[in-house]
């Protein structure tokens, strides 16, 4: 069964991941179509010397373009990446919470990474950013606990965080996101 939406998914362009096996790549994730909206999320520490190619490779594969950025460090330039939405690793950091309000002003989707991993105090995250469902993660924590006093506050994305040609589902995710009754939000038409 195709999935509607995934946008967390990484390539050989993460090239310092020793996640990232060398079979994971742009045209492989292109073939399989595991979900009909599909999006490539590398780090954006290790692509951002390396953007326009990069982006131009996803474009050409008829996925949609994206990056994960990890802290506020990183927000100036990945804002100065054309790029059609932006994961972030929120750290439970002042500047960090501040930054979100900076990726927010661009008006393109803000998706906050897989929260309880990092810490992040979902009580300081503004209402117009998404909240990550991550199959990668998911499982690590009492998701009732940790994402059930938010249902209401957020709109929810589930993803894969694939690094591998076989994490490439999004199962565990779902089973979570139901017993919470959250209905994922989709961000793009096609
Ligand atoms: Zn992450
Ligand atoms: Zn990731």
């Amino acid at each position: 069964m195709q999935l509607p939406q995934d946008l967390h998914i990484h390539t050989t362009w993460s090239d310092s991941d020793s996640s990232v096996v060398p079979e994971q790549t742009i045209a492989l994730i292109a073939a399989v179509g595991h979900a009909r909206v599909r999006g490539i999320s590398d780090h954006f520490e290790m692509i951002d010397t390396r953007w326009d190619d990069y982006r131009a490779e996803v474009q050409a594969a008829g996925l949609r373009v994206g990056m994960e950025v990890n802290g506020h460090e990183w927000v100036p330039a990945a804002l100065d990446a054309d790029c059609d939405y932006r994961i972030y690793h929120c750290w439970d950091r002042d500047a960090d919470y501040r930054a979100l309000e900076h990726l927010l002003a661009t008006g393109q989707p803000v998706i906050v990474a897989h929260p309880h991993a990092l810490g992040t105090d979902l009580d300081r995250v503004p209402p117009e950013c998404l909240v990550e469902i991550n199959n990668r993660y998911i499982w690590r924590c009492d998701w009732q606990a940790e994402y059930g006093p938010y249902v209401d506050r957020f709109r929810f994305v589930i993803s894969s965080d694939a690094h591998q040609p076989n994490w490439l589902n999004q199962t565990i995710a779902r089973h979570a996101a139901a017993e919470l009754g959250i209905a994922e939000t989709l961000l793009f038409d096609d």
